[in-house]
């Protein structure tokens, strides 16, 4: 579903990704753990082409961002950023709209759904993610992770094919943290193809398939939580492992 080949992004002369090989299979849930620095947020932002790729490939279920002659493509690069969704460590709500305007915004402006149709759905998702007393309120008038929770309901309302998820809970008071890894865990569970990065080593174990161990622009290890929690092989992964746990 997802295809990263050799994929290489330097910042100035600076090289941040050095060569990243990534299959993600339908239904899959890839976590990326690393330290800090490592390049897992820029990792992230390369899938969905927030951050343009130096050199390497990626493909979304066998399409690429580039044209024919490699070429950055707006078109198709917005065409599959929407069925991609992101959600980020700091929410990027809008703040001059309420929750469930937040969540019809793009529906209307990039689905062009009338606003009937962008309410319902809105209204769906909000209330799967326990906001369905919540709808009216601004941001301002949210807590953290009620925030967040419209943040992912947004994302959601896109129906896009995946998920990718950046420290989601990182900005959050520890109280708040647990009810939106609960909303993670339920699309997990609903079978939604998932790239995250945590620093929830709990919640990597639980929740993925596959646990991937960054540092340094390089995949130094990758396998079953088992396999990275457990049984590091590398003493990259050892330190890091013992480091967090
Ligand atoms: P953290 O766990 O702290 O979020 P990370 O693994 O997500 O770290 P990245 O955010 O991918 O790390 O950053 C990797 C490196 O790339 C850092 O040294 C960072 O300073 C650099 N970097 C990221 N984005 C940019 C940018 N837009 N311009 C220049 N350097 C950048
Ligand atoms: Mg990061």
């Amino acid at each position: 579903m997802i295809e990263v080949i050799d994929l290489h992004k330097s910042f100035g002369n600076q090289e941040i990704l050095k060569g990243i090989d990534l299959n993600v299979r339908k239904g899959e849930k890839v976590v990326i753990i690393g330290p800090s620095g490592s390049g897992k947020s820029t990792l992230l932002r390369c899938l969905n082409y927030l951050e343009v790729p130096t050199s390497g490939a990626i493909k979304i279920e066998g399409k690429s961002f580039l044209d024919e002659q490699g070429k950055y493509h707006e078109k198709r690069v917005a065409e599959l950023r929407t069925e991609i969704g992101m959600v980020f460590q700091s929410f990027n709500l809008f703040p001059m709209m309420t929750a469930i305007e937040n969540v019809m915004a793009a529906q209307i402006k990039i689905r062009k759904k009338t606003k009937e149709d962008a309410r319902k759905t809105a209204e769906l998702y909000l209330d799967k993610v326990g906001l369905a007393d919540r709808m009216n309120h601004y941001p301002s008038q949210l807590s953290g992770g009620q925030q967040q929770r419209v943040a992912i309901a947004r994302a959601l309302a896109m129906r896009p094919k995946m998920m990718l998820f950046d420290e989601a809970t990182s900005a959050l008071d520890p109280e708040l943290v647990g009810d939106v890894l609960q909303v993670i865990r339920q699309l997990a569970d609903e079978g939604m193809t998932m790239v995250l990065v945590t620093h929830e080593m709990r919640f990597a174990e639980e929740v993925g398939d596959r646990i991937i161990f960054m540092d340094r622009g390089v995949i130094v290890e990758e396998g079953s939580p088992e396999d990275i929690f457990v049984h590091p092989q590398h003493n990259r992964t050892k330190t890091f492992i013992q480091r967090v746990l």
